[in-house]
């Protein structure tokens, strides 16, 4: 490729990468909010947004509110995810197009999830299928629905008995309590890389994201032990490293 070539690819995947963190703060802008893909309003006077003053991450017109931090490092770090992808694309037969929609769909999972503690039913919806379809096309139907299967079902066992254990701690200290210890959009999240990665992957994937949680965890425990801001039960949010984990599959195997 020559110099003035491989300039002008840089400059087209970098504004790919930009036009992505826009449709990541839209999604995560409207989609908790208003459940489905309304038009964009300021958070703050709810004005509608004129649409290059969003993509420009200018403030409201009307009132002058500034974006979030979040939307500024969206919009920041997806041109540099974007440009990494296609420098070191993932190995195997996942075509750069593939890797970028995975990219975009991981990204708004994260975000809402980061900000809300939540993985919506309908943004799980469109990853089953995505994933059913991907991972079809990359490991055929079987593997593709015993991975889906599984991941899902060994997450909602796993959040079954976080439930009993979170109910029989709290009933020995006499306390009510509505806590959970796993969130259930974790179990369906689990349930969309499995249709991606396929059994036996899926079940690596969530070992794996389990001890780096555990791990993680841990290290967060002894924190707040030393800073002596311990309380019992602070429940831990699995999305990341769940991410994660299908991350590095997606490269290792
Ligand atoms: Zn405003």
């Amino acid at each position: 490729m020559s110099g003035f070539s491989l300039a002008v690819t840089l400059v087209a995947v970098l504004l790919l990468g930009y036009g992505m963190g826009v449709v990541v703060n839209y999604f995560a802008d409207v989609l908790p909010q208003t459940r489905r893909l309304s038009p964009v309003r300021c958070l703050h006077c709810q004005n509608p947004y004129p649409l290059l003053q969003y993509i420009l991450l200018r403030p409201c017109l009307e009132c002058g509110t500034r974006r979030s931090l979040r939307a500024r490092v969206v919009q920041g770090i997806l041109p540099l995810l974007t440009l990494a992808l296609w420098v070191w694309p993932p190995p195997g037969r996942v075509p750069i197009s593939v890797a970028w929609g995975l990219l975009l769909f991981f990204s708004v999972v994260f975000v809402i999830d980061w900000e809300y503690r939540v993985v919506l039913y309908q943004v799980s919806g469109v990853g089953a299928l995505l994933g059913a379809g991907i991972g079809a096309w990359l490991n055929g139907w079987q593997t593709t629905f015993l991975g889906g299967g599984l991941g899902f079902g060994i997450m909602l066992a796993l959040y079954y008995l976080g439930e009993l254990f979170v109910r029989w701690a709290a009933h020995r200290r006499g306390l009510e309590t509505d806590e959970v210890a796993l969130g259930f959009g974790d179990v369906t999240l689990s349930g969309v890389l499995g249709l991606m990665l396929g059994w036996p992957r899926i079940g690596i994937g969530l070992l794996f994201a389990i001890l780096l949680g555990g791990i993680v965890s841990g290290l967060y425990l002894v924190g707040l032990l030393v800073s002596k801001r311990y309380q019992p039960f602070a429940a831990l949010p699995y999305t990341p490293f769940l991410l994660v984990a299908a991350a590095i599959l997606m490269y290792l195997a």
